[in-house]
């Protein structure tokens, strides 16, 4: 059905048809003249032959009598079914076959007459009023031994080659008509041979433009036209390896740049994005899949960004830049790396920016800053103590009496005390940060770490006038860490607990689990903490009231001690504190789980 609807079928199909029909009609047109003339050769012949004869058979009567003469011609044109004429060297007719000679008019002027005087033969083709019909005349001259006698005329009337002719004409065309038929089937059939590969053709590269390259074209000729399909089918089958090339290092370099932390935004020349992967999709707070397209600036408010872009699209190198983003409270620090992207003909298409959020190294960068800074501070203050005590003494020492003497030197162990505390405090902390991920891992008993602990310091409790309890679970609950440390995060929590709780407190350590989880909570009836400290107590060297803490034998870092424990267990701490009431510490640990085999869990 395709293929009668295909137009360069019906275009061939036409110019075949008029091919045929001209070749048709100039065939049947020649054909029919060449058989008319040769009919027309063929009459002339015989009326030769026959006014031959009719003038050496008349030859020895020309002297009878006129009615001799007429019967004589009459028999002969009755029997030759020809119209015999006799005509006198006068032209008067003498004898005729069809008509009585005396009606007739002189003939010395009919042209077939005169041309034989001239030629010896006189033909004329003329419309004969005697017998009402088209007829062919040929006069021939009677002569006795030169001299002229008369005329012998044969006539025959066209009508019979008129009707031989157009007999053949209709064999002819009915000859033509078949073979045209026939022609015109095969033609089709030829036509149909040599177009259907190619609609086959067509539809397998439509197929092919709408994705599609799985039609193959089937191979059954040798001729151009099957080696064209041949190269259809390996140029469908490279097309598809190529394509599927580069689908799969499409596929790999979107995975990596989906994987990757740094955020991708790439745009064309017209600054429109083609790319923006997750990353940079989460730091511009956009939509990746529906921002492709978009120009940028509709993207994103960050002209910052924009700017850069449309700065490596100019450029010829990589241009660095940092900016800062701020949504709501949050502020984030973004470094950006752009560079222009080229095509083949190294012409620029487009740029792309990496951007990296560094806003958790500068953080890093400030804490540690603030630590040294920090650290020396608190370093420096026991050592100037410390000094100024020597020196006083060194100076005054015949005459210091005895008792400030021994008051200076208490007071130079007790800073010698705090710069201790704070030196172990800090390689403590400086060696957790280095082991954070190599902790001792053994099953922590941890009832027995926390009673350990509380029995170790109820004395001190007892000399603040303190009431230090601890409050045992129901079964021992045990989980997988580093007793050591442990037992030093559960210190820190049970002397600050101590130290910030005045006389006639309470102190309770209390130990149970919570789900697949084991919590010891340290809770206090002590100063208790502002809302906005409470999240800052665990950095290095925060203290809510310095001279308080420091008074107290504090160094600042026992917390942050404590975090670094925690983090390095995987587990989490929990504050509850209203100043003036007291506080409570809770640090929750996954349970250790027992297996089939009864190993347990890491
Ligand atoms: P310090 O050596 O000063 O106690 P920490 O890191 O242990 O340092 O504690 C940091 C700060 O948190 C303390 O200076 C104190 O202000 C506050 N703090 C810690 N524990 C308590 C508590 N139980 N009650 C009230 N404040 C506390």
């Amino acid at each position: 059905m395709v293929l009668l609807r295909s137009r360069i079928l019906w275009k061939i199909y036409a110019v075949f048809v008029v091919i045929i029909l001209l070749v048709a009609i100039v065939v049947s047109s020649g054909v029919s003249r060449l058989i008319e003339q040769k009919t027309l050769d063929e009459v002339k012949q015989i009326l030769e032959v026959r006014t031959l004869l009719l003038s050496s058979l008349v030859l020895p009567y020309l002297g009878e009598e006129a009615a001799t003469l007429q019967s004589l011609i009459k028999k002969l044109g009755d029997e030759t079914h020809t119209r015999f004429t006799l005509i006198g060297n006068e032209g008067v007719v003498l004898a005729d076959s069809d008509k009585d000679p005396a009606s007739m008019d002189n003939h010395s002027q009919r042209p077939e007459v005169l041309a034989s005087q001239h030629y010896g033969i006189g033909i004329t083709t003329r419309f004969s009023d005697t017998l009402q019909t088209d007829m062919m005349y040929l006069a021939r001259p009677i002569r006795d031994q030169h001299k002229l006698l008369g005329y012998a005329r044969a006539a025959l009337p066209l009508i019979l080659i008129q009707q031989r002719v157009a007999d053949s004409r209709k064999a002819i065309i009915l000859g033509i008509g078949i073979v045209t038929l026939i022609a015109l089937f095969f033609g089709f059939i030829l036509a149909r041979h040599f177009i259907r590969p190619l609609l086959e053709m067509t539809r397998m590269a439509e197929a092919m433009a709408a994705g599609d390259f799985s039609p193959r074209l089937k191979i059954c000729r040798r001729d151009e036209i099957g080696r064209l399909a041949q190269a259809f089918n390996q140029m469908a089958e490279k097309s598809l390896e190529r394509i599927e090339i580069i689908n799969t290092d499409r596929g790999k370099l979107n995975a990596i740049l989906s994987g990757m932390v740094e955020g991708v935004v790439a745009v064309d020349g017209d600054e429109k994005i083609i790319h923006m992967n997750q990353a940079a999709a989460l730091l511009l707070r956009a939509d990746g899949l529906r921002s492709l397209g978009q120009p940028i600036w509709e993207v994103t408010r960050l002209h910052d960004l924009c700017d850069v872009l449309n700065d490596a699209c100019k450029s010829d190198g990589e241009i660095k830049k940092s900016m800062n983003i701020s949504y709501g409270v949050n502020e984030q620090v973004v470094e950006m790396h752009a560079v222009p992207l080229k095509n083949s003909a190294h012409e620029t298409v487009g740029a792309m920016v990496v951007l990296l959020d560094v806003s958790e190294l500068r953080h890093l960068e400030t804490v540690r800053r603030d630590f040294v800074i920090n650290a020396s501070h608190e370093l420096k203050t026991p050592i100037t103590a410390i000094r100024a005590l020597v020196e006083t003494m060194l100076d005054d020492a015949e005459n210091m009496p005895e008792e400030t003497r021994l008051s200076f030197l208490n007071k130079i162990a007790n800073q010698s005390l705090r710069l201790s505390a704070i030196v172990v405090d800090l390689m403590a902390l400086s060696r957790f940060e280095l082991q954070d991920e190599q902790v001792q891992r053994s099953v922590v008993d941890l009832g027995q770490v926390v009673k350990c602990l509380v029995q170790g310091l109820k004395l001190a409790a007892e000399e603040k006038n303190l009431t230090l309890e601890y409050i045992e679970p129901h079964e021992p609950l045990e989980i997988v860490g580093d007793d050591e440390t442990l037992g030093q995060a559960i210190s820190n929590l049970l002397d600050n607990a101590i130290k910030y709780t005045s006389q006639g407190g309470h102190v309770t350590a209390r130990l149970y689990e919570m789900g697949k989880e084991a919590v010891i909570e340290v809770a206090d009836t002590g100063i208790g903490i502002e809302p906005q400290d409470k999240e800052r107590i665990f950095e290095r060297f925060y203290r809510v009231d310095k001279a308080r803490s420091r008074e107290l034998g504090g160094t600042g870092l026992g917390l942050a001690i404590v975090r670094h424990i925690v983090m390095a267990h995987q587990g989490r701490i929990e504050v509850e504190s209203r100043p003036g009431s007291g506080s409570t510490f809770r640090l929750i640990f996954k349970k250790k789980l027992l297996h089939n085999n009864g190993e347990a869990n890491s």
